[in-house]
């Protein structure tokens, strides 16, 4: 066998939550084969193994079908987001979909995984991730370092409250290119905000 190249792959952020059609679980079953490893990940993306050389054209194929493919291991992960329930509107579905867009697959020193909750209830657990959104009525907030693994387990910290749509995209780059360049090695983006310490990082954002 050739070189293998992992692959993550996810459905369209929309209301319902992550939902593939059954055309898509054909799509990726027929182009995987039949001793396809796939695996479900703990932050919504399907984990492929494909033959390298065939890697951009399965791409193409897979978005063909409506689905995204992104990189796998030290990147920024797709947006983790909740399933919308009280309306694409209400919600900010198109919100999230352009966040998405404008952050995910980004190279960094360790994953990073940002969540995206449509309201106060965050049934997408924000506070449980690296970076997390929350649409607040008509703004939104920013929380930052959650840590969700082992027993020193802790929420994320509000980093900024109260912002127009157009404020995130510019911040949320910010604080992922900040910790691009400021990272000490494979650090952890909870471990980063600590030493950072939340007002530096406050001011960065402001
Ligand atoms: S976070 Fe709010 S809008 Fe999103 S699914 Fe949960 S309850 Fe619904």
């Amino acid at each position: 066998m050739g070189e293998i190249r992992k692959m993550a792959v996810a459905p369209a952020i929309q209301a319902g939550g992550s939902l593939f059609t059954p055309e898509q679980l054909s799509i990726i079953g027929a182009v995987t084969g039949p001793d396809a490893k796939i695996e479900m990940t703990s932050f919504k993306q399907l984990y492929l193994e494909v033959p390298a050389e065939r890697y951009e054209a399965i791409k193409e194929e897979f978005e063909r079908g409506g689905l995204e493919v992104y990189p796998t291991g030290f990147a920024t992960k797709s947006l983790i987001a909740c399933q919308f329930c009280k309306g694409a509107e209400e919600a900010g579905l198109e919100t999230a979909r352009r966040i998405n867009q404008a952050i995910a697959g980004i190279e960094t020193p360790t994953p990073i995984k940002i969540g995206y909750a449509g309201c106060a209830l965050g049934t997408s657990e924000p506070l449980l991730k690296d970076i997390g959104i929350v649409k607040m009525r008509e703004t939104f907030d920013i929380y930052v370092g959650g840590e969700p693994k082992g027993l020193k387990a802790s929420l994320a910290k509000l980093l900024v409250s109260g912002l127009q749509e157009e404020a995130l995209i510019p911040i949320l780059t910010k604080i992922i290119n900040h910790y691009k360049q400021h990272a000490k090695g494979k650090e952890k983006f909870s471990k980063f905000v600590d030493r950072m310490s939340l007002e530096r990082l406050k001011k960065l954002a402001s």
